[in-house]
């Protein structure tokens, strides 16, 4: 079966009727890339950068975060590649970094928190983005932004590490662009402020899911409610995708839900035109992609939206699955 599914690496990445959605894989090594590509992968749409920084003992400096930027810039020969800034804190920690202990680590100091707290250390990250900008086409992306005024201070820091770079005289893009994660149920319903700052949105959805339902996706005691076709899921979703559209900018889908076969009418519906997800995921969905209607999702999607229950929801896409396969 896979052998099969190879097959379809290269081909076009569209439904039936020629609705394109592209394919993104998450990465959280560069050892990956090579997979990225033999999968057909339009490029990489969320490199989990704080991978670099685990399973050490002290903080990388800018030229070996520049050293592997660059590497996976070069690999990806032109491919988009998003790389999300620091996001620790919460689930993830650092030996060598001491945290406060909290109660609530996933609503804790973490991810954009940290890095805005922690200025040298965030600079440090952006200018070895930067200078790896120059050897492709490297887009830089902030985790967990809750407020305008956080994304404003995200990107001062960026003009300042792009002033540094500057004197010193190191080549980057000086128009990289900037994203931003929805994953705060807060940014998702000021969507369309958010979207006149930035240049693209990726959803995380498994943040995104924890926080709207109440449910923390670590605690398994409870996951049973930590259910990604509840409506208030659904209606946050909708809510972020036309506010996106409405401004112009992409919107993209990177948590684990992106991946999920069933799911795939409900994104098409909704009008995604980027899902990025594990490597060994891609092929799957773009399988059942290119057996998919767009038009036939987009008027399910209706039907999804009169929805009150999660069971609802999930027996509406059961039977689209069943019409179509
Ligand atoms: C997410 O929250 O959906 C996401 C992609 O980020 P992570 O799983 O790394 O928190
Ligand atoms: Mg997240």
């Amino acid at each position: 079966h896979r052998e099969r599914l190879q097959e379809i690496a290269h081909v076009p990445s569209m439904t039936q009727d020629r609705k394109q959605v592209r394919l993104a894989a998450n990465i959280s090594s560069i050892k990956e890339i090579d997979q990225v590509l033999k999968n057909g992968a339009v490029g990489v749409g969320l490199f989990r950068s704080e991978f670099l920084y685990m399973d050490r003992d002290s903080l990388p400096d800018e030229e070996e975060q520049t050293e592997v930027y660059k590497q996976a810039a070069v690999k990806l020969d032109g491919r988009p590649l998003i790389i999300r800034t620091l996001d620790i804190g919460g689930d993830k920690k650092l030996d060598y970094l001491p945290l406060q202990v909290e109660e609530n680590p996933a609503l804790g100091c973490r991810a954009i928190r940290i890095s805005l707290d922690r200025r040298e250390l965030f600079k440090t990250q952006l200018r070895a983005i930067l200078r790896a900008s120059h050897f492709g086409q490297v887009k830089l992306m902030y985790p967990m932004i809750s407020s305008l005024g956080e994304l404003r201070e995200a990107n001062a820091l960026l003009a300042e590490a792009k002033q540094e770079l500057k004197s010193r005289g190191k080549p980057f893009n000086p128009d990289i662009e900037v994203g931003l994660t929805i994953e705060v149920p807060g940014a998702a319903l000021i969507a369309d402020v958010l979207a006149k700052e930035v240049d693209f949105f990726s959803i995380g959805t498994n943040d995104l899911i924890q926080f709207v339902l109440a449910v923390d996706r670590m605690n398994d005691s409870i996951a049973h409610l930590y259910n990604p076709y509840h409506p208030a899921v659904i209606r946050l979703l909708k809510l972020t995708i036309d506010a996106a559209k409405a401004a112009g900018i992409p919107v993209a889908v990177c948590g684990e839900f992106a991946g999920d076969i069933r799911a795939l009418p409900l994104w098409l519906g909704l009008g995604i035109e980027e899902l990025s997800m594990s490597v060994q995921l891609i092929l799957p969905i773009k399988h059942r992609l290119l057996t998919s209607n767009h038009a036939e999702c987009e008027r399910l999607l209706q039907e999804v939206l009169q929805c009150g229950t999660s069971e609802e929801i999930e027996q509406v896409l059961r039977q689209a699955d069943s019409r179509s396969s």
